[in-house]
């Protein structure tokens, strides 16, 4: 199967939307931001800078992150497909980023933009909720996807948790970053031909209905 990358604002769904596709596909899930966020825990140099880092809203050094994704896909899952989701973030890792892709053999694949208004996350950003052991993700700004007992996984019990960068302080630089740095790379991929648009403002279940669409073509 092709390789998967999304290209979304933040909290526009990308991660939900990647991990249906995970469970479905059997495709390993690469979320940039979620390696970084395990880093940051470690009491070192390197985790107390992307600790910072990630509670501003900014972007991590360009070097850091070039290492890891090439470290993560010459690992043997990465063979049968894999969906990448957080990497590329500016136009110049997506140049770096092809050249890995080159130098292990890999092609780009779908391309996947949810597309989706700026009012609308930020709405969503105060009310997001992760299950800290089975990562599902809640909002409880919205009765639909709320769990059922409060800071409670509905699926495993596990205790939810709000991420250090969902509040609308944070939310409006990383919003300023996805305009400023990601947009152009929506461009890059429009012209490889590879870009996919979706209105993310739409249920999870439609979201990944036009998701398998793609997939399947
Ligand atoms: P995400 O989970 O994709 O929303 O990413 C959370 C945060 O991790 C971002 O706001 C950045 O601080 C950092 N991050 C994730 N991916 C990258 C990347 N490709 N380059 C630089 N910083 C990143």
């Amino acid at each position: 199967m092709k390789n998967i990358m999304f290209i979304a604002p933040p909290a526009a769904g990308k991660g939900t939307q990647a991990e249906l596709v995970e469970g479905k596909y059997d495709i390993p899930h690469i979320s940039t931001g979620d390696i970084l966020r395990n880093i940051s825990k470690e009491d070192s140099e390197l985790g107390n800078y992307i600790y910072e880092t990630l509670a501003s809203g900014k972007l991590v050094k360009d070097e850091i992150t070039y290492q890891l994704i090439e470290d993560r896909l010459r690992q043997k899952d990465c063979k049968k497909g894999f969906i990448i989701d957080g990497f590329p973030r500016n136009i110049e890792q997506a140049y770096e980023y092809d050249n890995i892709l080159k130098k292990l053999g890999y092609e780009i694949g779908n391309v996947i933009w949810i597309n989706i208004d700026k009012k609308i996350l930020e709405k969503r950003i105060t009310g997001r909720r992760i299950c800290e052991n089975c990562k599902t993700i809640y909002n409880i700004n919205d009765e639909n996807s709320s769990p059922k007992i409060d800071s409670i996984c509905d699926y495993c019990g596990g205790k939810l948790y709000q991420r250090s960068d969902d509040n609308l302080e944070a939310f409006q630089t990383r919003y300023a970053m996805y305009q400023e740095k990601t947009e152009p790379i929506i461009k890059h991929y429009k012209k490889k031909k590879v870009l996919f648009e979706i209105n993310g403002d739409n249920s999870i279940e439609n979201i990944f209905t036009e998701i398998e669409k793609i997939i399947n073509k």
